[in-house]
């Protein structure tokens, strides 16, 4: 049984418990309210920030140019520029096929591979020429004076279109005049004693020697510069003559260079 002490000390208690529950509702309200302020700052610091004003800026003056009557513009194309080949070729310049200034003839035409001797089989595949608006100095004695004529076949399409470029340059008032091509009697690098050791293209019917005729030293550059144009690959001013060369692979590897005993 309850006590009326005990009764009344449980409702002092209870009354203590109410007051401390109405103590901890005001302290919750208050976190909440501090907890939504709180919130609300945040917030505010979240908001992206307006854009920045779009500066007006200045429309850049484009000019086209057109060309001729086409009504639209031509579309901007990257190209390789070729280089500009010279009027013509100064007393001891020479040139690639490239361009190249520098590069010597070796590095442009690969080197020499035989001597190609006359009547080998690989003599047998030169081709000869008897242009008729050439000149021919078939300097040799018989039966070598037709060894002026012989070229690797490489070398007939750029010759072909060297006569074509000096007759339309001088019409006929002057002429090529071959002074060498193809030569088994090693009459090149005459430096070299040796004639196992004689070096030129000479030797495979891969160069070409030429001069104007009649004789003009003031034409030797420009039929050097018209060599190059018409498509040998490397051409060397040798002051008296121009000295022409095609790069093709040898006729000595493709055939025996060596004659028959
Ligand atoms: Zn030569």
């Amino acid at each position: 049984m309850l006590s009326l002490k005990g009764a009344k000390h449980l409702i002092c208690r209870s009354s203590e418990i109410l007051q401390a529950l109405r103590a901890l509702r005001m302290t919750i309200r208050e976190l909440l309210m501090v907890a939504v302020f709180a919130l609300t700052a945040c917030a505010a610091t979240l908001i992206p920030e307006a854009p920045p004003a779009q500066r007006e800026t200045p429309t850049p003056q484009v000019v086209i140019a057109v060309v001729g009557s086409s009504p639209t513009p031509m579309a901007t194309r990257v190209t390789e520029v070729a280089p500009t080949p010279p009027y013509e070729l100064g007393a001891g310049q020479h040139i690639s096929s490239s361009g190249s200034y520098r590069d010597n003839e070796t590095e442009t035409a690969g080197p020499m591979a035989c001597r190609i001797e006359r009547y080998s089989p690989a003599f047998y595949q030169l081709v000869s020429s008897y242009d008729s608006r050439v000149l021919w100095s078939d300097g040799e004695q018989p039966p070598y004076n037709d060894e002026d004529h012989m070229m690797h076949p490489a070398m007939l399409d750029p010759f072909v279109k060297l006569i074509d470029l000096v007759q339309a340059e001088w019409g006929g008032e002057t002429q090529i005049m071959v002074t060498e091509t193809y030569d088994s009697l090693l009459d090149h690098n005459l430096a070299q004693q040796n004639r196992n050791l004689k070096y030129s293209l000479h030797f495979e019917g891969r160069s070409i020697d030429m001069v104007p005729w009649p004789p003009d030293s003031t034409r030797v550059g420009r039929l050097c510069a018209l060599a190059h144009i018409a498509g040998f690959d490397w051409v060397h001013n040798e002051d008296d003559h121009c000295h022409a060369t095609v790069t093709a692979q040898s006729l000595c590897e493709l055939y025996d260079y060596r004659a028959k005993p």
